[in-house]
Order: C-alpha cells, then sequence, then structure tokens
C-alpha cells in the first residue's frame, strides 16, 4: 500500500493527473512534503479538498503513539505506531550547529545483543524505506531548523534489512538532501552487508559495534560474532575504510570490569592497527543499563584513562557525552511496549491514532 512518505514523486504526479489536478500542483506537494518539511495538513497553499485526497490516497504509515523530551528540550523521543500495530521508537537530538535523527530499521530486532534492550526484547518485523523516511520527516516537523544528520542507531540492524536501508539512504541522500558523509549506518557486524556497502554509490558513514576485541568475549556479548568473527569483521571494515578513503567508527561500550581493563586497551590498539590512525576511530560509550543486563559502566574517569590508553597507543579514541538518558532514549535503551517498566515509569499512551503526547521534563 502506497504511504505519505513512501510515495515516489512520479506517485503523486500520477494520480493528481488522473483526478485533474494541474500539473504544477506535484511540485506543491513535493515541496511541501519534503523542502518545507510540514505536515500536510499545515500546508495552506494546497486547497483543503486536495489535502484531504492526499490523506486519504497516501496515509501516514506511522501513528504517534507517544513523545518524550529530556535534556532541557534538546532530545526528542518518540514512539511510534505501525498499521499493523508494531512499534518502534525514534530520537531526535538537536545542538546549536546539526539537528540529528537517530531512525530504527526494523521493529525489534532479531541479533539478541545481551546488553541491548532491543535486543532482549526480540524482533518483530521488517520496517519498508518508507516507514524509516517517516520517522526523519515526522520528528524534522518538531524544529524549525532542516534535519542535518541521520544515524542508523535506533531499534534494528540496518543491514539486516539491507534492501530498505540502502532504499531509505538514497531518498535520505537525494529528497531530504543529505550529504553522504552525515548518513550513519551502524552494524553489530554482518560482514556480507559491509561488503556490499563498499561497493554502493553513496559513501555513508560506517560505525561497526565491536565493544570487545578478541572473540571469545565477544561471543558472549554479541551472538553474530561466531558467524562473523573478529578478523573476517575487521577484513571488511578495512575494505570499506579502503573503498571510501574514509575512517571507520568502531562504537565500544564501556562495561566495568568486563572490556575496561589496560590489557582490553591493548588487544583493541592491536586489532585496529591494521586500519591505520587515519581509517579507524574509536568512540567509546559508558554502558547504558538495561533491564536483563548485569552490567555496569564504569566511572567516567575510567573511561577517560581507558581513552587515554588507546591515544597513547596511537588510535583515535574519544568519549561520547550521552544523551537521552533521562528519558531512556540513549543507546540500547529504546523499548518497543509501552507500560515496559523503565527506572522512570512507563511512556504515557497518546488519547488516539494521530495524536501525540508531549511531556517535557
Ligand atoms: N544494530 C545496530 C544499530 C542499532 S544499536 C548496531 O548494533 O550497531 C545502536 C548502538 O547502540 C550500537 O552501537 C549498540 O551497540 C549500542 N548499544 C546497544 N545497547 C547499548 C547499551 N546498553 N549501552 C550502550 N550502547 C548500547
Ligand atoms: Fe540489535 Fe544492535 Fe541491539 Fe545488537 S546492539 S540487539 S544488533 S539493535
Amino acid at each position: 500500500m502506497r504511504t505519505r512518505y513512501g510515495a515516489s514523486k512520479a506517485e503523486y504526479e500520477a494520480w493528481l493527473q488522473s483526478n485533474g489536478h494541474p500539473r504544477y500542483r506535484a511540485e506543491q506537494v513535493w515541496d511541501a512534503l519534503y523542502h518545507q518539511r510540514r505536515p500536510l495538513e499545515t500546508a495552506t497553499n494546497l486547497p483543503a479538498a486536495l489535502r484531504d485526497g492526499i490523506s486519504r490516497e497516501f496515509p501516514l504509515a506511522l501513528t504517534t503513539i507517544a513523545e518524550r523530551h529530556g535534556d532541557r528540550g534538546t532530545t526528542r523521543k518518540f514512539l511510534f505506531g505501525t498499521r499493523d500495530s508494531a512499534q518502534v521508537e525514534t530520537v531526535l537530538m538537536v545542538s546549536p550547529n546539526r539537528a540529528t535523527v537517530c531512525v530504527s530499521s526494523q521493529a525489534g530486532c532479531a541479533m539478541g545483543c545481551t546488553f541491548c534492550a532491543t535486543g532482549q526484547a526480540g524482533f518483530e518485523r521488517q520496517l519498508d524505506a518508507g516507514e524509516i523516511i517517516e520517522q526523519i520527516l515526522v520528528a524534522g516537523h518538531d524544529v524549525d531548523e532542516p534535519i542535518t544528520n541521520v544515524v542508523f542507531m535506533g531499534m534494528g540492524e540496518p543491514l539486516a534489512n539491507y534492501d530498505a536501508t540502502w532504499a531509505a539512504v538514497e531518498r535520505i541522500h537525494t529528497d531530504l538532501g543529505i550529504s553522504a558523509r552525515r548518513i550513519t549506518v551502524s552494524t553489530v557486524g554482518v560482514v556480507p552487508g559491509i561488503r556490499r556497502l563498499a561497493r554502493e554509490s553513496i559513501p555513508v558513514t560506517l560505525a561497526v559495534s565491536l565493544h570487545a576485541a578478541d572473540d571469545r568475549l565477544r561471543n558472549t556479548m554479541i551472538p553474530l560474532n561466531r558467524r562473523y568473527p573478529l578478523t573476517e569483521l575487521i577484513d571488511a571494515a578495512h575494505e570499506y575504510a579502503r573503498a571510501r578513503g574514509r575512517r571507520v567508527t568502531f562504537e565500544y561500550a564501556c562495561i566495568d570490569g568486563v572490556n575496561d581493563q589496560p590489557e582490553h586497551a591493548e588487544r583493541l590498539a592491536e586489532l585496529l592497527r591494521p586500519l591505520g590512525p587515519l581509517g579507524a576511530h574509536v568512540n567509546l560509550i559508558p554502558l547504558n543499563q538495561t533491564h536483563d543486563f548485569s552490567g555496569r559502566a564504569p566511572a567516567m574517569v575510567r573511561i577517560r584513562d581507558f581513552a587515554e590508553q588507546l591515544t597513547d597507543l596511537g588510535l583515535n579514541a574519544t568519549v561520547r557525552r550521552n544523551r537521552g538518558t533521562d528519558i531512556d532514549a540513549a543507546c540500547g535503551q529504546l523499548r518497543e511496549r509501552i507500560g515496559t517498566p523503565t527506572p522512570l515509569g512507563p511512556l504515557r499512551a497518546g488519547p488516539g491514532p494521530e495524536s501525540s503526547t508531549r511531556m517535557s521534563e
């Protein structure tokens, strides 16, 4: 079924033409949706009857079930419902020069990483490209500035939903006008997907969720590591870096006493050395607490020491500021069900379809 942000410009043109509307209307509709980036209902340069017709023929794929604001309003988390009642979460982060949307590529995730709330909840279904694009546009309706960055770091493993992810990337690039380096695809290590990505026409930024530098430890955290162990994963990342002439980001969630010791830094440096300091960037993230995983983030001072050790060993390393922890929107805390107990209590449900509950904190 065609949806508002799943439909192509040609589909709008064909529908408008067959309903007797002048040609220029297609440009106006497209402009309202993708350039002015506003809800159709507020595009008052379009006749009301036309807006009604589009609403009927090109319905939204997602319903906003709840919306929460955190970090003094600079982080917003959306809980969206699909037409078949799956639920996905999207996060908008705004800072002075950028507005980033963190999108979900699947409802749930089948990868089962032990430390991740999405992995703990399991897989529901694949999202299509229109559902991915709609998350960005609807989240963008909340800010005046255009969305500048998109990261595939919400629910799901984007490379396990390759075709929809790539179709969405192409549209983010062309229809939303976001440059390749501002589109980040994050993967837990689907090696064939990384190799395929290296041959695509748009050189997106690749992030690899590493979290451990030896197979024994990584196997306990990330089941997929048994299928694609570290040597294969690093080789594919290296291929990506070479093909693009760009560095790959390695995400590393620090877990107290588990992967944050000096020997772990040494192993990490050894593992990434083949990529050289220009080919790899390590992003250290304090682990976010999730319901079914007992690990804890180390003290911040330890994470900084770890980063310093990596730098001394010749790696490029930074510590990521955690955003969204106050609304359970930080990495790994995206949960799919309203009512899942979290430290802050459940999200509040909105009163009905196409409505939203805003909770400013
Ligand atoms: N499936 C993809 C993208 C979604 S997960 C992937 O795994 O890369 C987005 C990021 O959140 C990944 O880097 C993931 O490892 C990280 N993450 C998951 N659970 C986390 C947690 N509890 N604390 C910190 N980061 C976490
Ligand atoms: Fe899936 Fe990524 Fe979570 Fe692993 S970390 S379960 S791949 S969303």
